[in-house]
């Protein structure tokens, strides 16, 4: 009731969710207090969350952000989501989210954009809380749940979770059953929680995660306890600092807060190793050719006839599947097909496409090389704290830019975490992160804890 309160307060302003289930949610609600009178229940009984709009929800409504989706009520729920249901948490409702997942500012969404709770120091000015998962960043920053679902393909829980002073992440590729995600880019989606603590987060990840014989990339492999993780010393760790991530016109706060990092870590008994990730340069470029071409082939299904809007006003078959695209998918949406058809089309698919797997390939090898060294990585989350709304819609490749730090673990399928460390000289939250080796989110969670 509290967080249905603060929804009714403060969505209106800050456009969180875009849709409250809360005759749902009270229902649920109080199916989990009767199984906790009796001293039953799973590990989130009770626990009321915001689900991204990305997952199927069962009779509820799911777009994906999209003008294309809208209307669409999944007739089955996404495993994710499932698990969470199983476990006993209770839906708040859906959360605003970029158009398909692709974005970083939260200003795709047919919706319109979300807004960060928090605003820079003697400004009034409305901040972006982040992308693609600015709904599930923003509501957790806000208490409007007590967590979130999220996705991550290139960064969308961990950079939205530093823009909000939030905890993110993105797991092992395969550890999270896509089933029931509506697809952006197949081989580098993945679900994961945003919370308010780094403990919220080795809980929810753990309820998320499953093996799904519905997935054909989904790992059949137990998923630990990870709280077991939180609060165990880091000394003796070894921690990799990548040279490469000190980017050109990296600013002093960024580089400062990572320094912050370093310190904290050495205080606390890790030895710091400097690493080399040679490719790390190539990764958004990569990113940005492997991600839209199997968004155009994803999201091919959209056609007006068998999934998705279909428009009205028609004069043939191709026209109709023209005209249902063109009126259902935003502008952004459309550059990425326009760039993904590209770049598999005939005469370019082996000098782009191609080109670009052989990069993903030398990216994931960089980290291989580096394991013997280390046992976790740390490296700033975003480039920037939050920016204005509004201010980088003119520019793609700027605002493209602030994956340039995350985009690498999606390509080489490892896990990742945004933890907050600090904030900007104009008082907004800036994150760290800690990537892992495949499958050891339980070293990620350790240091991460230590950072908190
Ligand atoms: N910002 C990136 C993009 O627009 C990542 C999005 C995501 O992780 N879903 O593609």
């Amino acid at each position: 009731k509290a967080f249905l309160t603060n929804i009714e307060a403060s969505n209106p302003s800050l456009n969180a969710y875009v849709e409250v289930t809360a005759d749902k949610a009270l229902e649920q609600a109080r199916a989990s207090d009767a199984k906790l009178a009796k001293g039953e229940g799973g590990d989130l009984e009770g626990a009321p969350l915001g689900i991204k709009d990305l997952f199927c929800t069962e009779g509820v409504q799911t777009t994906a952000g999209s003008n294309m989706l809208r209307g669409f009520v999944p007739p089955y729920e996404s495993t994710v989501t499932a698990n969470l249901w199983r476990e006993g948490a209770v839906m708040l409702g859906k959360l605003n989210m970029d158009e398909f997942a692709m974005g970083s500012a939260n200003e795709t969404s047919a919706f319109g954009p979300v807004k960060n709770p928090w605003k820079a120091k003697g400004s009034d000015a409305e901040l972006t809380p982040g992308g693609s998962s600015g709904g599930s960043a923003s509501a957790v920053a806000s208490d409007l749940c007590l967590a979130a679902t999220a996705s991550d393909t290139g960064g969308s829980i961990r950079q939205p979770a530093a823009f909000t002073g939030t905890v993110g992440i993105k797991p092992t590729y395969g550890r999270a059953s896509r089933f029931g995600m509506v697809a952006f880019a197949s081989s580098l989606d993945q679900a994961g929680p945003i919370t308010k603590t780094v403990t919220d987060a080795a809980i929810l990840l753990k309820s998320m995660c499953s093996f799904d014989a519905k997935d054909s990339t989904s790992l059949d492999i137990p998923t630990p306890d990870w709280t077991q993780s939180i609060g165990q010393s880091v000394k003796g760790l070894r921690i990799g600092v990548p040279a490469e991530y000190l980017i050109d016109g990296m600013s002093e706060e960024i580089k400062a807060l990572w320094q912050q990092g370093v310190e904290w870590l050495k205080a606390a008994g890790c030895e710091i190793v400097e690493i080399s990730l040679p490719h790390t340069k190539y990764a958004l470029p990569a990113y940005y050719i492997v991600a839209p071409a199997e968004a155009s082939s994803n999201l091919a299904r959209y056609d007006g006839m068998r999934f998705g809007h279909r428009a009205e006003d028609f004069s043939s078959l191709d026209d109709l599947y023209a005209a249902s695209r063109a009126e259902g998918f935003g502008k952004e949406v459309q550059r990425r097909l326009t760039i993904g058809t590209y770049v598999l089309s005939a005469g370019f698919y082996d000098a782009y496409y191609v080109k670009a797997l052989k990069v993903r390939r030398r990216i994931a090898e960089d980290f291989d090389n580096v394991w013997g060294k280390v046992d976790a990585i740390l490296t700033p989350s975003t480039p920037t704290a939050a920016f204005k709304l509004g201010d980088k819609q003119i520019d793609p490749l700027t605002m493209y830019l602030n994956d340039v730090f995350t985009v690498t673990t999606n390509l080489a399928g490892l896990p990742g975490i945004s933890v907050p460390a600090g904030l900007s000289s104009d008082g907004l939250p800036l994150g760290l992160q800690v990537i892992g080796k495949a499958l050891d989110e339980a070293t990620v969670f350790q240091v991460a804890a230590a950072l908190e």
